[in-house]
């Protein structure tokens, strides 16, 4: 068989490309090892008629007004600031740790003094990252990180990656920041939102084009020597492509419980549990979707060495590895075989980056 684009792997990396070269009239084959398209992102109603998402919360931030432009091509978006509160030692309290979440937890005196000592120190709207707070030179402020480190970020970030937070990479804990504000969101992107009808609606109508076919259940290693491309896109497992030659890249991965209840279970879309149980996260979807329903689906969210295969471990010896891999991968492109995404570059992207990157290979494709 022959096609122009070859695409493997139909989230939402492969399905912009996808859109793209159809759109100029390429023939393009999706070859999908799953049994749905959207990768991830993947949403579905489920058997209540709640709409969840299967691998995990996800809601849409960016701060790219050419991907907030580009997607909202094939979806309209509800209006959803995502906000999360984390159960710290019984009581629901606002997360990125705030100075809301200060007034919450300490004394009304002391939140005051602790408050003018962050602006002082930092300036009001900051995030700071919470290992850089902790080397502050302040008996309060130090408190505050110890106290921070301790109930926020040290179990939950243990639960979460199975080590210890010393021994996971720099840019991965600068994620867990402090905020010097009043503003309770979770992210403070431009660009905010959840696609009205969800994630599948707007990747369907992304790939409704003749020129494009999807090929479900099927592992590209099954059918690449009977089909010819021009080019090749992969979004599948870096290591997996070059059949572990190098070694394994090891993931973090997620496992996933679902429950539906006929009362509402919490307050926000996501609560975090820092400290106490197996879990990291609650996740009550029609909070997020804002779907009118008399029932309520939440998810349970538990870390794990097995599961779906959700975030890179960014240590030393992975990287060498990556190293090792990325070479391979660039002499490649002169056979026109391009990797992008999450799992063929081995590194966390949000949606809107991996749109990003995908926008930015094809414009360098094209023609
Ligand atoms: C728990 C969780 C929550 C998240 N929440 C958010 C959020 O709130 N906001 C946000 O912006 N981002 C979020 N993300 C990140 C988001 O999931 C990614 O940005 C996105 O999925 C990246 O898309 P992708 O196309 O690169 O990869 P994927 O979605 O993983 O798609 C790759 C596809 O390739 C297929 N594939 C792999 N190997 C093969 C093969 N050998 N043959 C055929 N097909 C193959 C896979 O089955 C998959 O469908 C979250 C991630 C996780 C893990």
């Amino acid at each position: 068989m022959k096609t122009d684009i070859l695409i493997i792997g139909a989230g939402i990396a492969g399905i912009t490309l996808a859109e793209r070269f159809a759109s100029e009239g390429k023939k393009v084959l999706i070859v999908e090892k799953r049994n749905h398209i959207g990768g991830n992102c993947y949403d579905y109603y489920n058997e209540h008629g709640i709409l969840v998402h299967k691998y995990g919360p996800h809601i849409f931030h960016t701060n790219y007004k050419e991907v907030w432009d580009y997607l909202s091509k094939f979806t309209d978006w509800i209006y959803y600031q995502h906000k999360v509160l984390g159960n710290i030692d019984g009581e629901l309290v606002p997360i990125p740790f705030n100075l809301n979440t200060v007034y919450k937890l300490f004394p009304k005196k002391y939140a005051e003094k602790l408050e003018e000592k962050l602006i002082t120190h930092f300036g009001y709207g900051k995030r700071i990252p919470i290992l850089d707070l902790k080397n502050i030179d302040d008996n309060d402020l130090k408190y505050l990180a110890e106290f921070v480190y301790e109930k926020v970020f040290l179990k939950y970030t243990m639960k979460q990656w199975g080590l210890k937070p010393e021994a996971i990479d720099k840019s991965v804990t600068a994620r867990v920041p402090v905020v010097i504000s009043r503003d309770d969101r979770y992210f403070n992107d431009k660009y905010q939102g959840m696609p009205k009808n969800g994630y599948i609606k707007m990747f369907e109508r992304m790939l409704d084009n003749k020129n494009i076919k999807i090929l479900l259940n099927t592992d590209y290693k099954e059918i690449i020597d009977y089909i010819s491309y021009d080019i090749m896109i992969y979004t599948g497992e870096i290591d997996y492509f070059f059949d572990y030659k190098y070694g394994k890249l090891p993931y973090r991965c997620l496992n996933f419980e679902f429950k539906t209840f006929n009362d509402d279970f919490q307050p926000v879309a996501v609560v975090n549990y820092n400290n106490n149980y197996d879990f990291t996260r609650i996740t009550e979807f029609k909070k997020m979707t804002i779907q009118k329903h008399e029932k309520t689906t939440i998810c349970i969210e538990y870390p794990s060495d097995v599961g779906v295969v959700a975030y890179p471990i960014l240590n030393e010896g992975n990287k060498r590895i990556l190293e090792k891999y990325l070479e391979e991968v660039k002499k490649l492109e002169n056979k026109n075989i391009y990797f992008i995404g999450r799992l063929a570059e081995y590194k966390y992207y949000n949606m809107d980056e991996a749109v990003k990157r995908a926008l930015e290979l094809y414009d360098g494709l094209k023609g």
